[in-house]
């Protein structure tokens, strides 16, 4: 773990253990998002097979958690595909979305700095 980073620990039931796992999560993870809740996607479990997608409000409180769990061989099913898909392609619109909302903040400061100097 990087050490310039804190951590927040976190407790979410997992459907598939049926067990409540513990979560480090980063304690910036919910700051400058466009939209709340947001998830958070990463694989767990012993064999790490297991596709968890994590719904987390602006507080890092933890409102929900969809967990998949990925088959022992080397093919998926084409349901667990579309599924696996639709999250990572849910996450891939959201990056977009904040590294728009990101971009356009860097553009309000460049303009305020430039404002500045001249
Ligand atoms: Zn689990």
């Amino acid at each position: 773990m990087n050490e310039d980073i804190e951590y927040v620990k976190k407790l979410y039931n997992c459907p598939v253990c049926k067990e409540t796992h513990t979560v480090n999560l980063p304690k910036n993870l919910a700051d400058n998002r466009t939209k709340y809740p947001f998830t958070y996607v990463f694989l767990h479990g012993e064999l790490k097979d297991l596709l968890t997608t994590l719904y987390i409000d602006k507080k890092l409180q933890i409102r929900g958690e969809r967990v998949i769990k990925l088959q022992d061989d080397d093919i998926f099913s084409k349901d667990q595909v579309l599924k696996i898909t639709q999250q990572l392609m849910n996450e891939i619109v959201n990056l977009q979305n904040e590294n728009d909302h990101l971009r356009n903040e860097l553009g309000k400061l460049k303009k305020r700095t430039i404002t500045k100097i001249h």
